[in-house]
């Protein structure tokens, strides 16, 4: 047996004795969102279960975080029963609280568990785990009694972090790919108002919560912001406390037997063995989208996809981290890209991601199998039982902003071309601009020659709209509208999603770069160095949330069009020296002031330069790499 460790933040291995302490059926870490709903369940399902929590509560980012309302997420499972007894609870004991009330779920978790018979201890924390090979086969914890080994036959991490993966020396990925950052963390507020407790959240900085000093600095800087902490609380809502969770939206994902990536969802690959649907938008909170990946701004940058919601299929293998035995992950860091790490968190989706891995849990131990080779035609039942697995659900679309009878409306891809044309010509075009990208090569024809007619007919949004979905399909006939639409400035917001719609103009700007047009190089340098010439964004384009003044707007101009140049010396290697040079004098300048406000906060400004230049320098690197290796 091996015990594997993290000394001095090195995770290191050393043999140990055989003997254990204890023995259970599963070990879970963590009783947050995911984790009660996992030990309760296990427990339910007639387990020895141990549940291990740092906090002194159960419910994690839902209680102690104060995430107290349900932002999407599919409905089913042993969560609702929770939550129809918080809200008994709440009505008899509590003080009312908007969404679900943090203080009442905790108990009502907690007298789950007890009833179930789970083993659970508060203020105790994971040391080490016990593995023979790749099985994990304990943990080594301490809590108030002092340091225990307890034997397991599958371990649960639902520690948010996949701390006990990375322990077990599985391989992570955190981040998105060009620089590794996550989506920013919110200060979470309790504020009382009337006789209402309500939560705040206040996006206020990114931090790599593995880094522990870092991650104690930012809960540190996020206790005494200015947004909560004013000189005198006159009027309501009073504050009450800052949350003892600093809210964590991304971490740690694991590398899975399975991983649910963004672009296969996009291309329509989706599991056909389901443990559940997660439901959400692409709700990645970051405002530099120009540094995301390509499929992540063809959605929400061209097509303006923002919010359209959309079920995945959450298959078994994005809960199995890859070559082990005997361990599970559930809650956020699943086995996602980074695009989907933004919808695939929510609180719904998170709790039955507990209940599914306790479903996995008990199946492989009742049978004596592997996590991997578990049946699922056996599975499926015990997730339909409880409503975690809806029967004959699908994936589907729903449009965020249009209201139907029963929820929002469910919205199709578009095949008729007719169509097609008609909301091209709109104000909100998304749809079919993604429905053109679908078609791609068989409906290139009829959008060149929308294009073209449009543009004698002076129908301004149908030329341009199919220009972006012809750029989108990547047929180079789109160029010259494109330009047309950079040269323009246009400042054009599609009114395709609730909010945080982007400017046609930088979505051009962005196509061009992908086109790798050669021609747009003088333009893109004149708009990175004249940022007074940008017009200002009209009032009636109301996206004040996503840019908040003319600082942001030349932002975001700026930061398409660096990764424009970058792309476009990328197809042209005889521009690089260049546009290397361009963009280096540009970055140099001291005077120059790259800054950006968070979502739905114009208070906290956070400066780009640093990052801007480090992503710039990573990628001329690899220029100058590739000229070194050049034969
Ligand atoms: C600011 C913010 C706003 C959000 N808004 C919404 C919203 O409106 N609606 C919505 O549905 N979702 C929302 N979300 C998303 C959702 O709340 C989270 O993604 C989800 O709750 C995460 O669940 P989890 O189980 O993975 O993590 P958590 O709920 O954080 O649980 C992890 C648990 O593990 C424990 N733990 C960690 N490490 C250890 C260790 N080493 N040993 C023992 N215990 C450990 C923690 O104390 C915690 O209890 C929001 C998230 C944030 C941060």
């Amino acid at each position: 047996m091996m015990i594997s460790e993290r000394w001095s933040g090195q995770v290191r291995q050393t043999d140990c004795a055989p003997d254990l302490d204890d023995a259970y059926d599963v070990i879970v870490v963590g009783l947050g969102t995911a984790g009660a709903m996992a030990a309760i369940r296990a427990a339910r399902l007639g387990m020895r279960v141990l549940g291990v929590e740092r906090m002194h509560a159960m419910g994690g980012a839902g209680t102690l975080g104060g995430v107290t309302g349900y932002y999407f997420g599919t409905r089913g499972g042993i969560y609702e029963e929770m939550d129809r007894q918080t809200a008994e609870l709440e009505a008899a004991s509590f003080l009312k609280a908007g969404g679900v009330n943090a203080a009442a779920k905790s108990i009502v978790l907690e007298r789950a568990a007890a009833q179930a018979g789970v083993d659970f201890h508060y203020e105790s924390v994971v040391l080490g785990v016990i593995m023979e090979g790749r099985r994990v086969v304990g943990l080594r914890w301490t809590g108030p009694l002092g340091i225990r080994r307890s034997g397991c036959r599958v371990l649960i991490d639902a520690s948010g972090e996949a701390e006990v993966c990375a322990l077990a020396g599985c391989e992570t990925r955190q981040g998105r790919d060009i620089d590794g950052q996550v989506q920013p963390f919110s200060n979470v507020v309790q504020r009382l108002s009337g006789h209402k407790v309500v939560h705040h959240y206040t996006d206020s900085g990114y931090v790599d919560a593995a880094d522990p000093e870092a991650l104690s600095r930012a809960i540190v800087e996020s206790s005494l912001l200015e947004t909560h902490l004013k000189p005198v609380y006159e009027e309501e809502p009073l504050l009450l406390k800052v949350v003892p969770q600093l809210g964590l939206r991304e971490g740690r994902l694991i590398v899975g037997e399975e991983t649910v990536t963004f672009h296969d969802f996009i291309e329509e690959r989706y599991s056909g063995q389901p443990l559940f649907y997660a439901y959400s938008n692409l709700d990645n909170h970051s405002k530099d989208i120009a540094f995301e990946s390509e499929a992540q701004q063809d959605w929400t940058v061209v097509a303006g996809l923002w919010g359209l919601n959309f079920t995945v299929p959450i298959p078994m293998g994005s809960h199995i981290p890859r070559g082990t035995e005997g361990l599970l992950v559930a809650g956020r860091s699943l086995s996602l890209d980074h695009d989907l790490a933004g919808c695939i968190r929510m609180k719904r989706d998170m709790q039955k991601s507990g209940e599914a891995a306790a479903d996995m849990a008990y199946l492989s131990i009742r049978k004596g199998c592997s996590l991997k080779e578990l049946p699922y035609e056996e599975l499926r039942p015990l997730l339909e039982e409880t409503g975690c697995l809806e029967r004959d659900k699908g994936v589907e679309f729903k449009d965020s902003s249009m209201p139907a009878e029963h929820g929002y409306l469910t919205r199709k891809w578009l095949t008729d071309p007719a169509e097609i044309r008609q909301e091209l010509a709109g104000t909100k075009p998304g749809i079919a601009i993604w429905s053109a990208r679908r078609l791609g090569g068989q409906l290139a024809a009829e959008l060149r020659e929308w294009m073209a007619e449009a543009a004698e007919e002076e129908e301004e949004h149908l030329m341009k709209h199919s220009a972006m979905a012809l750029g989108l399909i990547g047929d180079p006939a789109a160029i010259p509208a494109l330009r047309r639409i950079v040269e323009e400035r246009d400042m054009f917001v599609p009114y395709t999603s609730r909010k945080y719609n982007q400017v046609r103009g930088y979505a051009a700007i962005y196509l061009l770069g992908k086109l790798r047009d050669k021609q747009i190089v003088p333009e893109l340098l004149r708009i990175l160095r004249d940022p007074d010439a940008l017009p200002d964004l009209p009032p009636e384009e109301r996206n004040w949330e996503f840019i908040s003044d003319s600082q942001e707007l030349y932002f975001q101009y700026a930061s398409y069009s660096v990764m424009a140049l970058l792309r476009i010396g990328d197809g042209h290697p005889e521009l690089r020296d260049s546009i290397a040079a361009a963009i280096r004098d540009w970055l140099g300048q001291p005077e120059l002031a790259l800054r950006i406000s968070f979502k739905g906060s114009r208070v906290i400004k956070y400066a780009m330069q640093d990052r801007t230049r480090m992503i710039v320098e990573k990628h001329l690197s690899g220029w100058s790499r590739s000229v070194s290796e050049a034969p």
